[in-house]
């Protein structure tokens, strides 16, 4: 299935890079490397291309790779996820490049992937989980269908919000419980649990092929390594945001799942917008109108191409 209507039109700023270089990866699973300090710390992945549409990931892994990024402690994992979804971008129809048979970061539970359903997706993500789940650490590197501000997603875990606020950026943390549709790779095993040290994050950078998407998963890498501790200062320097800025935080009550084949918004949304007044019409699901359920509703990722039991938007509030 493909995973647009064609009817976008947007400027393709930034494009996919050549990643054939980094296929005969270390690991034995092709594009996935990992760098082993030899010294005790943490494992850390940095996982890029969960959807093959969302470029500006593969553009900053390929920035590591070019700048010989090592661990000076712990391990550092590199990956590209959905090669082929990527692979079959084109730039006359670039969204649908998003995947090949189903959304690669809805299918992170054990129940899914020990499951007999069989896809390309489950291929790949069968592949590397036991990559993932050995991971302490976790940076997933998305882009967003409409421009808008970068968010770092961090889950409901206050460990997730604390990685995120030690990372510097992005401004705009949300934290989050996922979608109805199907578990993210950051929702997998611990990551998704409170206790456990796992910490996954994942980060929209931007719109798809803005250019600014890929500065913005540059710093991102580079604030995230920092902030583990796990590379010289003087490797990440060059590529840290000099002022960070004042981070806020955008708690997530819960997901705004479409139940009808007839979704619409009253407005066309981009996200953060923040709307006043509870009880203010935001959108249509077939006859029910979906209203803000508090004053400053801030809406959080609207999706341009709604679709049954996906996810509409997010509704949140700032927590100051
Ligand atoms: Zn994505």
């Amino acid at each position: 299935m493909s995973g647009t209507d064609g009817t976008d039109d947007p400027t393709l700023e930034l494009l996919p890079i050549d990643i054939s270089a980094y296929r005969n990866g270390n690991t034995g699973i092709d594009y996935v490397h990992s760098f082993n300090s030899g010294q005790p710390g943490p494992n850390v992945l940095i996982n890029a291309l969960t959807h093959g549409n969302e470029v500006c990931g593969a553009h900053a892994l390929g920035v590591l790779f070019e700048d010989d990024i090592r661990p000076t402690r712990g391990s550092l994992t590199l990956s590209f996820a959905n090669v082929d979804a990527y692979h079959s971008f084109d730039t006359d129809n670039p969204t649908a490049s998003r995947f090949v048979d189903e959304d690669f970061n809805r299918l992170w539970s054990d129940e899914i992937l020990d499951g007999p359903r069989q896809s390309s997706e489950l291929t790949r993500a069968r592949e590397i989980r036991g990559v993932v789940a050995a991971a302490d650490y976790l940076l997933d590197l998305h882009s967003m269908q409409l421009p808008c501000p970068a968010l770092m997603l961090a889950g409901t875990a206050p460990k997730g919000r604390r990685l995120a606020l030690a990372m510097g950026v992005p401004e705009h943390v949300v934290t989050d419980p996922g979608h109805a549709a199907g578990p993210r790779m950051r929702d997998y095993g611990p990551f998704a649990e409170a206790e456990p040290a796992q910490t996954a994050l994942l980060i929209e950078c931007g719109q798809h092929w803005a250019d600014s998407s890929r500065r913005v998963a540059i710093q991102a890498v580079f604030h995230y390594l920092d902030a583990l501790g796990i590379i010289d200062g003087a490797d990440a320097s060059p590529y840290l945001v000099p002022t960070p800025p004042e981070q806020r935080l955008i708690e997530v009550v819960g997901p705004i799942t479409i139940q009808t084949d007839a979704f619409s918004f009253a407005q066309s949304y981009t996200g953060l917008e923040v709307i006043p007044k509870a009880g203010t019409l935001i959108g249509h699901d077939g006859p029910q109108p979906i209203v803000t359920p508090h004053d400053d509703c801030i809406l959080v990722m609207p999706t341009h191409k709604p679709r049954k039991g996906q996810t509409a938007v997010r509704l949140g509030r700032f927590v100051d």
